[in-house]
Protein backbone atom coordinates (compact mmCIF):
# COMPACT_ATOMS: atom_id res chain seq x y z
CA UNK A 1 0.00 0.00 0.00
CA UNK A 2 0.92 3.28 -1.09
CA UNK A 3 0.08 6.59 1.11
CA UNK A 4 -1.18 8.86 -1.81
CA UNK A 5 -2.38 12.72 -0.35
CA UNK A 6 -5.34 14.04 -2.95
CA UNK A 7 -6.37 17.50 -3.21
CA UNK A 8 -9.80 18.29 -4.10
CA UNK A 9 -11.77 21.41 -4.34
CA UNK A 10 -15.38 22.84 -5.66
CA UNK A 11 -16.90 25.94 -5.86
CA UNK A 12 -20.14 24.74 -8.10
CA UNK A 13 -23.29 23.36 -7.28
CA UNK A 14 -23.34 22.76 -3.35
CA UNK A 15 -19.51 22.54 -2.82
CA UNK A 16 -19.66 21.16 0.50
CA UNK A 17 -21.68 18.38 -1.12
CA UNK A 18 -19.44 17.43 -3.96
CA UNK A 19 -16.94 17.03 -1.64
CA UNK A 20 -18.83 14.51 0.98
CA UNK A 21 -19.64 12.83 -2.49
CA UNK A 22 -16.39 12.51 -3.57
CA UNK A 23 -14.98 11.25 -0.19
CA UNK A 24 -17.99 8.79 -0.42
CA UNK A 25 -16.52 7.70 -4.33
CA UNK A 26 -12.89 7.34 -2.77
CA UNK A 27 -13.60 5.04 -0.17
CA UNK A 28 -14.88 2.81 -2.75
CA UNK A 29 -11.74 2.79 -4.78
CA UNK A 30 -10.84 -0.70 -5.78
CA UNK A 31 -7.99 -1.84 -4.15
CA UNK A 32 -7.85 1.34 -2.11
CA UNK A 33 -8.24 2.51 1.55
CA UNK A 34 -9.48 5.84 2.83
CA UNK A 35 -7.47 6.65 5.62
CA UNK A 36 -8.41 10.43 6.70
CA UNK A 37 -9.92 13.77 5.48
CA UNK A 38 -9.11 17.21 6.68
CA UNK A 39 -11.48 19.87 7.65
CA UNK A 40 -13.12 21.52 4.96
CA UNK A 41 -11.31 25.17 4.20
CA UNK A 42 -13.29 27.96 1.93
CA UNK A 43 -11.11 30.77 0.25
CA UNK A 44 -11.70 33.19 -2.75
CA UNK A 45 -11.32 32.04 -5.93
CA UNK A 46 -7.42 32.97 -7.33
CA UNK A 47 -9.15 34.06 -10.45
CA UNK A 48 -11.62 36.63 -10.34
CA UNK A 49 -15.39 36.22 -10.83
CA UNK A 50 -16.13 33.29 -9.78
CA UNK A 51 -17.38 31.30 -6.61
CA UNK A 52 -15.22 30.97 -3.15
CA UNK A 53 -13.85 27.27 -3.36
CA UNK A 54 -14.04 25.18 -0.86
CA UNK A 55 -11.36 22.49 -0.32
CA UNK A 56 -9.97 19.55 1.47
CA UNK A 57 -7.10 16.77 1.52
CA UNK A 58 -7.69 13.30 1.66
CA UNK A 59 -5.17 10.42 2.57
CA UNK A 60 -5.79 7.20 0.68
CA UNK A 61 -3.80 4.13 0.92
CA UNK A 62 -3.65 2.29 -2.06
CA UNK A 63 -2.13 -0.47 -4.33
CA UNK A 64 -3.21 1.62 -8.05
CA UNK A 65 -0.52 2.27 -9.94
CA UNK A 66 -0.70 6.19 -10.19
CA UNK A 67 -1.93 6.51 -13.94
CA UNK A 68 -4.67 4.25 -12.58
CA UNK A 69 -5.88 6.29 -10.03
CA UNK A 70 -5.38 9.18 -11.75
CA UNK A 71 -8.44 7.31 -14.20
CA UNK A 72 -10.18 6.76 -10.97
CA UNK A 73 -10.25 10.33 -10.15
CA UNK A 74 -11.11 11.82 -13.43
CA UNK A 75 -13.90 9.17 -13.69
CA UNK A 76 -15.04 10.42 -10.16
CA UNK A 77 -14.69 13.98 -11.22
CA UNK A 78 -16.83 12.95 -14.39
CA UNK A 79 -19.39 11.39 -12.47
CA UNK A 80 -20.00 14.65 -10.40
CA UNK A 81 -20.79 16.48 -13.46
CA UNK A 82 -17.20 18.03 -14.19
CA UNK A 83 -16.93 20.42 -17.42
CA UNK A 84 -13.30 21.10 -19.14
CA UNK A 85 -14.11 24.11 -20.54
CA UNK A 86 -11.48 26.80 -19.85
CA UNK A 87 -8.57 26.45 -18.07
CA UNK A 88 -8.83 26.92 -14.38
CA UNK A 89 -12.41 27.38 -14.79
CA UNK A 90 -15.04 27.05 -11.97
CA UNK A 91 -15.69 23.50 -11.21
CA UNK A 92 -17.75 21.23 -9.82
CA UNK A 93 -14.89 19.02 -8.47
CA UNK A 94 -11.34 18.45 -8.61
CA UNK A 95 -9.44 16.16 -7.78
CA UNK A 96 -5.86 16.55 -7.79
CA UNK A 97 -2.67 14.16 -6.87
CA UNK A 98 -0.34 15.98 -4.30
CA UNK A 99 1.89 13.12 -3.39
CA UNK A 100 2.29 9.40 -4.24
CA UNK A 101 4.46 7.62 -1.49
CA UNK A 102 7.27 8.93 -2.34
CA UNK A 103 7.49 8.61 -5.80
CA UNK A 104 8.40 11.43 -8.36
CA UNK A 105 6.02 11.36 -11.63
CA UNK A 106 7.15 13.03 -14.32
CA UNK A 107 4.56 11.55 -17.29
CA UNK A 108 2.40 13.82 -19.61
CA UNK A 109 -0.70 13.22 -18.14
CA UNK A 110 0.50 13.42 -14.60
CA UNK A 111 3.46 15.13 -12.42
CA UNK A 112 3.96 14.46 -8.94
CA UNK A 113 4.62 16.41 -6.58
CA UNK A 114 2.26 18.31 -7.86
CA UNK A 115 3.15 21.25 -9.56
CA UNK A 116 1.39 24.20 -7.85
CA UNK A 117 0.88 23.14 -4.04
CA UNK A 118 3.82 24.54 -3.00
CA UNK A 119 1.50 27.97 -3.82
CA UNK A 120 -1.46 27.45 -2.55
CA UNK A 121 -2.92 27.57 1.13
CA UNK A 122 -5.77 25.67 1.09
CA UNK A 123 -3.66 22.63 -0.44
CA UNK A 124 -1.04 22.86 2.29
CA UNK A 125 -3.16 23.43 5.59
CA UNK A 126 -5.07 21.01 4.97
CA UNK A 127 -2.31 18.43 3.93
CA UNK A 128 -0.54 19.46 7.04
CA UNK A 129 -3.37 18.20 9.06
CA UNK A 130 -2.62 14.71 7.70
CA UNK A 131 0.54 14.64 7.21
CA UNK A 132 3.38 13.51 9.51
CA UNK A 133 5.11 16.15 10.99
CA UNK A 134 8.31 15.28 9.37
CA UNK A 135 7.11 14.93 5.98
CA UNK A 136 9.74 15.12 2.96
CA UNK A 137 8.14 15.07 -0.46
CA UNK A 138 10.35 12.71 -2.84
CA UNK A 139 11.80 15.56 -4.42
CA UNK A 140 13.48 16.25 -1.16
CA UNK A 141 11.67 19.64 0.11
CA UNK A 142 9.78 19.65 3.50
CA UNK A 143 6.20 20.09 4.51
CA UNK A 144 7.51 22.14 7.39
CA UNK A 145 9.15 24.72 4.46
CA UNK A 146 6.55 24.56 2.19
CA UNK A 147 4.42 25.86 5.14
CA UNK A 148 7.21 28.82 6.22
CA UNK A 149 6.68 29.67 2.33
CA UNK A 150 3.30 30.22 2.40
CA UNK A 151 1.20 32.15 4.77
CA UNK A 152 -2.42 30.99 5.86
CA UNK A 153 -3.45 34.25 4.41
CA UNK A 154 -7.23 34.05 2.37
CA UNK A 155 -8.06 30.72 4.00
CA UNK A 156 -10.59 30.16 6.26
CA UNK A 157 -11.06 26.64 8.26
CA UNK A 158 -14.85 25.66 8.67
CA UNK A 159 -15.55 23.98 11.64
P1 LIG B 1 -4.03 22.79 -11.63
O1 LIG B 1 -3.30 21.59 -12.19
O2 LIG B 1 -3.29 24.08 -11.75
O3 LIG B 1 -4.52 22.55 -10.23
P2 LIG B 1 -6.58 22.06 -12.72
O4 LIG B 1 -6.65 21.11 -11.57
O5 LIG B 1 -7.73 22.97 -12.94
O6 LIG B 1 -5.28 22.98 -12.59
P3 LIG B 1 -7.26 20.14 -14.65
O7 LIG B 1 -8.00 20.71 -15.80
O8 LIG B 1 -8.08 19.49 -13.55
O9 LIG B 1 -6.31 21.26 -14.04
O10 LIG B 1 -6.24 19.03 -15.12
C1 LIG B 1 -5.50 19.17 -16.28
C2 LIG B 1 -4.58 17.94 -16.43
O11 LIG B 1 -3.57 17.94 -15.43
C3 LIG B 1 -5.24 16.61 -16.20
O12 LIG B 1 -5.88 16.14 -17.36
C4 LIG B 1 -4.08 15.69 -15.79
O13 LIG B 1 -3.67 14.85 -16.85
C5 LIG B 1 -2.96 16.66 -15.50
N1 LIG B 1 -2.21 16.43 -14.26
C6 LIG B 1 -0.86 16.54 -14.17
N2 LIG B 1 -0.44 16.27 -12.93
C7 LIG B 1 -1.55 15.99 -12.20
C8 LIG B 1 -1.74 15.64 -10.84
N3 LIG B 1 -0.69 15.53 -9.99
N4 LIG B 1 -3.00 15.41 -10.41
C9 LIG B 1 -4.05 15.51 -11.28
N5 LIG B 1 -3.92 15.84 -12.58
C10 LIG B 1 -2.68 16.08 -13.05
CA1 LIG C 1 -6.33 21.62 -9.31
CA1 LIG D 1 -7.10 18.86 -11.54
Amino acid sequence: MTRIYIGMGSNLAAPEEQLRNAIEALAQLPASQLHAVSALYQSDSLLPGQPRYTNAVAALDSELEPLALLDALQAIENQQGRERNERWGPRTLDLDILLFGDRLIDEARLKVPHYHMQERPFVLYPLAELAPADLQLADGRTLQALLAACPFVGLERLA
